[in-house]
């Protein structure tokens, strides 16, 4: 009997955590449930695990959404509250370059306000180009419309923690709360049985949900316990971020970003003096770049920017020549390149380095789970899209739900879960790919392929449509 009990209790354990078989199937979760027996636990409407920035805005936007003003939403964060008394004088090294669109989402529940309260800078222009020719496309609007914003990561927290503070009679906040093991309902529920999601928290609580929101980040415990399959790689690149201080002062309103065959390196606007650094390199050389003493490394970037050496004649002539013909077929004028400010030196302290990696989630929602942000998606951060992706989410998801709510609808059903999933599926899956294929594209300095990108870069730089509507895209 004891042998038996322990078999029965591994099994258990591994229907929580994920364990489940490869070809789980869509549908009724029947192959790896366990029915909760207890009714006794709080039971919410909503549950996001992971507090992170795209957990907390989804939180946010659901406690100001109307249609949920008598519902119990709980947010679950392992981590502490991270709060802010006063705007510190030095800037975060982590910062995120925020999407007009994500803009408009912290607008509609109010955060964007405290975010214009403390700081942001705006950016106007974007100028991308190639080490290895004198390819590039400049981004802009014609209007001085502003392009997007660099916010510190810090600074959208603190803005999403006083909404969530705003709101508090309808949302919950449990801080240094880890969720260790997720149940699931019985498709065919038993009078003495639960319908929702059964939660267990670190500490050895117990709670239930009628919808599940997985935020809980690339390595997310909700997707694996709901045994949703995940195409995941790591890149041979980690990205070294530092705060850097000009050498003058400038207007600083354009984001910049060289493509070197080591791989990308980003300067985005701080303030008229400070820009933040994105370099993502091969691992031994970010390993080198945190390193290195601080002269030293403002040398490496200053080069990394201005440096001609992976220049060749052959490349050089052939893309005058294009520029030329392009110039023939299409009189208007064409961006020059333009040289990015030099950097006089590195705030100490704000260099760090993050591996990067790629993943998808194969399905964004299974009955009662619905997965955002990095939990169904992670991207190189050489789009600056991660956590603007994952704003998207929120805005599409959110709308699925309200909609249901106001019908009077479960919140778990699959019927309104499952048109989250396709408006998001389409968008998400085109920037994953879109730039899988540049960081590939980029990271070679063979001829035919900086070739193909000399052309590439060109034509659209010359093509208004083609490039109004990748600025669309990416605005959204
Ligand atoms: C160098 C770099 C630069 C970037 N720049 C940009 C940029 O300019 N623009 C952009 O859009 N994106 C950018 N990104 C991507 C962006 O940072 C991420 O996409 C975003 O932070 C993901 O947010 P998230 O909330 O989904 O996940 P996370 O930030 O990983 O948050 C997950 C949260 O869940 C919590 N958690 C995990 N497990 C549990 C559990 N079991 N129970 C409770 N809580 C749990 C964690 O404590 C964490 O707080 C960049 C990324 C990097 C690495």
């Amino acid at each position: 009997a004891a042998a038996q009990g322990s078999t029965m209790a591994a099994r258990l354990s591994v229907c929580r955590w994920g364990a489940a078989p490869a070809a789980v199937h869509r549908g009724p979760l029947v192959s790896w449930w366990r029915c909760s027996s207890t009714l006794a636990d709080t039971v919410y409407d909503v549950v996001v695990s992971g507090g992170g920035l795209v957990g907390a805005a989804m939180a946010c936007a659901l406690g100001h959404d109307i249609h949920f003003r008598d519902k119990k939403i709980l947010l679950l964060e392992a981590g502490p509250k991270k709060v802010m008394e006063r705007l510190p004088e030095t800037y975060s090294n982590r910062v995120s370059s925020i999407s007009p669109g994500s803009a408009t989402l912290l607008s509609s529940f109010g955060a964007w306000d405290h975010i214009c309260k403390m700081r942001y800078r705006a950016f106007r222009r974007m100028q991308v180009w190639d080490a290895c020719s004198e390819a590039l496309i400049m981004f802009d609007k014609d209007n001085f419309d502003d392009m997007g914003y660099i916010v510190e990561n810090d600074v959208i927290m603190h803005a999403l923690t006083k909404q969530l503070e705003a709101v508090s009679d309808r949302v919950t906040v449990r801080y240094r709360s880890k969720a260790v093991g997720y149940t699931w309902p019985c498709p065919f529920p038993m009078t003495d049985s639960s319908p929702w999601v059964h939660i267990t928290l670190g500490d050895g609580s117990t709670l239930q949900t009628k919808l599940l929101i997985g935020a809980d980040g690339h390595n997310s415990g909700v997707r694996q316990a709901a045994g949703i399959q995940n195409v995941s790689w790591n890149y041979d690149q980690s990205a070294v971020v530092a705060t850097l201080y000009l050498s003058e002062a400038t207007e600083n309103n354009v984001a910049w970003q060289r493509f070197l065959p080591s791989g990308p390196i980003a300067l985005l606007p701080l303030s008229d003096t400070l820009s933040s650094l994105v370099w993502s390199t091969s691992h031994e050389h970010a390993a080198e770049l945190v390193s290195m003493d601080e002269e030293k490394f403002v040398d490496a970037i200053n080069s990394a920017f201005w440096s001609d050496a992976n220049h060749t004649d052959f490349i050089n002539s052939t893309g005058t020549a294009l520029q030329y013909a392009i110039a023939l077929l299409k009189p208007t004028k064409v961006s020059a390149r333009q040289l990015p400010p030099s950097v006089a030196r590195v705030d100490a302290k704000s260099r760090v380095l993050f591996p990067l990696g790629l993943g998808h989630a194969a399905e964004y929602v299974r009955p009662r789970v619905a997965l955002i942000g990095d939990a169904a998606h992670r991207v190189h951060p050489l789009a600056g899209q991660g956590v603007n992706m994952g704003f998207g989410d929120i805005s599409s998801l959110v709308h699925h739900l309200s909609t249901a709510a106001f019908n009077g609808r479960d919140l778990g059903s699959m019927s309104h879960l499952t048109g989250y999933e396709t408006d998001r599926q389409r968008h998400n899956t085109a920037l994953l790919a879109a730039t899988d294929l540049l960081k590939r594209l980029y990271s070679t300095s063979a001829t035919p392929l900086v070739l193909l990108r000399t052309w590439g870069l060109q034509a659209t730089n010359a093509l208004s449509p083609l490039k109004e509507q990748i600025m669309a895209f990416a605005s959204k």
